[in-house]
């Protein structure tokens, strides 16, 4: 049987770089969308820091310019499309609403009517996000819990959501949504909590920096990690019909009892450190996330394995690792 193709777009991210790398050792033909930067060209650090970034088939590739995507899908003709490209910055939602909207909302639009066109009986997973549940609806989210975004991003990833199922239920398109909450990794960009927390943990242990400025700290999330979460976005594809499932771990903790956990690791205390600057509150937040990982469990067997006290203690060591290679 010749290997399967998948396709996937942002694979430069964090979780683009954990599913090519989980795909490659399913035996996996893996191509990834390259979006061409013009002062840095394409960023493969976190494909080289997983050891795969020879192993990928590159490609130039945006989801803004939908001839690229039909040009690709054409060539490859893959069996698996993962949609994972977007703005994905909840804060930058605010300060770029249109290019979050373009490329977050509508980039999903184009890679469906792309694959409608030139590949219909590919499967397809779209990256949703808990951002969705926004003002939250229920106590514990799932997926008949009723919307509420409240930023931006979360309004385009609704859209590119909505799209999905529409596309599945109008086409008849393998098209499924993973509501993925929030998932972290040594991989995971700066700009976002728990790395900004273990990047700075890790200067201030090796005497780099001396305070960490953070918002609001009372903030709740459902934490997991990302080499977890890749693999249930395959087991998606891989049921017999195309449905939307919640990923999540069922547990939910505050910005500052994670900030703890990150502290304590090196033997610090985050009050002598943590200062609350009013520039890292949002215009609009989301107080708290927990996600019923109930039905990805009971269909797809799937079930979160790292422990967010793990998960951070893995961050810090990479951290440190990155800060001293880097003196
Ligand atoms: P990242 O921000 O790490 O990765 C986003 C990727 O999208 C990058 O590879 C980026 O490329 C690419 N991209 C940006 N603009 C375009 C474009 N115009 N065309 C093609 N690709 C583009 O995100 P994550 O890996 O953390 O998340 C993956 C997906 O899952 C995203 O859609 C995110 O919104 C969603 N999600 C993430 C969650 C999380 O907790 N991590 C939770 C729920 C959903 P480049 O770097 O070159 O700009
Ligand atoms: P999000 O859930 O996708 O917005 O992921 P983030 O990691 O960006 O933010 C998680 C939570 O941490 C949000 O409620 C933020 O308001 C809160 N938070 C508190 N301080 C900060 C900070 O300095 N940076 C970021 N990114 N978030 C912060």
């Amino acid at each position: 049987m010749t290997a399967k193709t998948a396709f996937i777009t942002g694979i430069t991210g964090q979780d683009g770089a954990y599913l090519a790398k989980n795909l490659l050792e399913k035996g996996y033909k893996v191509v990834g969308a390259m979006p061409r930067r013009s002062s840095s060209g394409v960023n493969l650090w976190r494909l080289d820091w997983l050891g795969i970034s020879g192993q990928v088939v590159e490609e130039d590739c945006d989801l803004l310019d939908v001839a690229s995507l039909i040009r690709v899908l054409t060539k490859h003709q893959p069996d698996e499309i993962y949609n994972l490209g977007a703005q994905s910055f909840v804060g930058t939602s605010w300060s770029q609403p249109l290019l979050t909207g373009q490329v977050t909302g509508m980039g999903a639009a184009n890679l469906l009517e792309a694959m409608r066109l030139v590949r219909p009986e590919a499967r397809f997973y779209q990256a949703s996000t808990s951002e969705m549940y926004g003002l939250i609806q229920e106590p514990m989210q799932s997926e008949s819990t009723p919307f509420y975004p409240r930023s931006p991003y979360a309004a385009a990833k609704l859209y590119a959501h909505w799209m999905t199922v529409n596309y599945r239920e109008s086409f008849e398109l393998f098209a499924c949504s993973g509501i993925l909450f929030n998932h972290e990794s040594p991989l995971r960009g700066l700009e976002f909590v728990t790395r900004k927390v273990t990047d700075a943990v890790a200067q201030i242990k090796l005497g780099l920096s001396k305070e960490l400025r953070l918002g609001n700290i009372d903030a709740k999330r459902d934490w997991g990690h990302a080499r977890d979460y890749v693999e249930a976005m395959w087991r998606m594809l891989q049921q017999e019909t195309a449905d939307d499932y919640v990923v999540a771990t069922g547990r939910t903790t505050t910005v500052r009892e994670m900030c703890d956990i990150a502290f304590n690791h090196v033997g610090l205390n985050m009050d002598d450190y943590v200062i609350i600057d009013p520039e890292f509150f949002r215009p609009a937040e989301v107080d708290v996330l927990l996600g019923d990982p109930s039905k990805a469990k009971k269909q797809l067997d799937w079930h979160a394995q790292t422990s967010l006290e793990d998960m951070i203690v893995e961050m810090v060591d990479a951290d440190i690792v990155r800060h001293q290679a880097a003196k």
